[in-house]
């Protein structure tokens, strides 16, 4: 009998000690999940849905999501309608109903941050393939990046209260190291803003406003549109007479007509990585990606 109390007596402070399992958390893009790790540590087990080096627009499901989704404590998703084409089947067929849109497993992180572009009046078809409730490429602004940390930070700890202070102290920890990172970037962009430049898609508003770049056409005519003889002819004419020096795009778009706009323009096709994990190299984390996008661009500006 005394042994049976002691053995209970020793499961009970096994228990009362012993770490709970690590959230599991799924987000849909990886600059999601860099900042999901810089707050929840070891206390999450986070996965992404795309990988940094795919569109984010559009994804193609696989059958090992429904099983992350199946097992996943909470969903966080950029929202403004960016994951419409895949996730709501995927979410539907999971079958968690902890992570449902409106339960407090999913978070839309685009609620806390501040969004670009959004439109005002009637949208339709014939704009393109426009994100109709504004601009999702928020994450590219370093100041949202911390908004986004803050949301998610609230969230971990909503989920696991007994690790709330842990997630708070990471939280701060990230915020002083994003800070001595910003006040670097805007040191090595500083020659440089005011800069004018084309991007592919319309995917670079929130980086050009912190970093003080002037972007000033688009390769695609509309968003989401391919480009097209008559709107690259025009681009070129607006390239020239401003003189503008770079195109930035992303590693997923086909470089043929932005190469053709250099050839044309004596400007430079820069590959700007819009995720992390989107480069072979020097894009491990929000920070790496954030510094090279900079280095990769001021190298075309020069
Ligand atoms: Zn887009």
């Amino acid at each position: 009998m005394k042994r049976i109390l002691i053995f209970l007596a020793a499961l009970a402070f096994l228990g009362s000690t012993a770490q709970a399992a690590p959230l599991k958390v799924v987000t849909t893009i990886s600059d999601l999940a860099s900042l999901t790790k810089e707050v929840g540590g070891d206390r999450v087990e986070v996965t992404s849905l795309a990988r940094g080096y795919q569109d984010p627009h559009f994804v193609e499901p696989k059958p090992s999501f429904l099983l992350l989704l199946r097992d996943a404590d909470l969903i966080e998703v950029v929202g403004l309608e960016l994951e419409i084409g895949y996730l709501p089947p995927l979410l539907d067929q999971s079958r968690n109903p902890r992570i449902q849109p409106g339960t407090k497993g999913y978070l839309d992180v685009s609620n806390g941050v501040e969004i670009l572009d959004r439109p005002t009046g009637t949208v339709n078809r014939s704009m393109g393939d426009v994100h109709a409730m504004g601009n999702p490429h928020y994450w590219l602004d370093p100041a949202n990046a911390v908004r986004m940390a803050i949301q998610i930070q609230t969230k971990l700890a909503e989920l696991r209260p007994a690790d709330a202070p842990y997630f708070a102290q990471r939280l701060q920890d990230f915020k002083m190291r994003i800070n001595d990172a910003n006040k670097r970037w805007m040191a090595m962009i500083a020659p440089y803003r005011g800069s004018k430049i084309i991007t592919y898609h319309n995917s670079w508003p929130n980086f050009a406003r912190h970093f003080g770049l002037n972007v000033v056409g688009y390769v695609e005519p509309k968003p989401g549109v391919p480009p097209s003889p008559s709107h690259t002819f025009e681009l070129i004419q607006l390239m020239k007479a401003q003189q503008v020096k770079a195109i930035a795009m992303e590693p997923y778009f086909d470089t043929k007509t932005p190469q053709s706009i250099a050839n044309q323009t004596g400007s430079k096709v820069v590959i700007l990585y819009p995720s992390v994990g989107g480069g072979k190299t020097g894009t491990d984390d929000y920070f790496q990606t954030v510094e090279t996008n900079l280095r990769n661009l001021i190298n075309a500006l020069k």
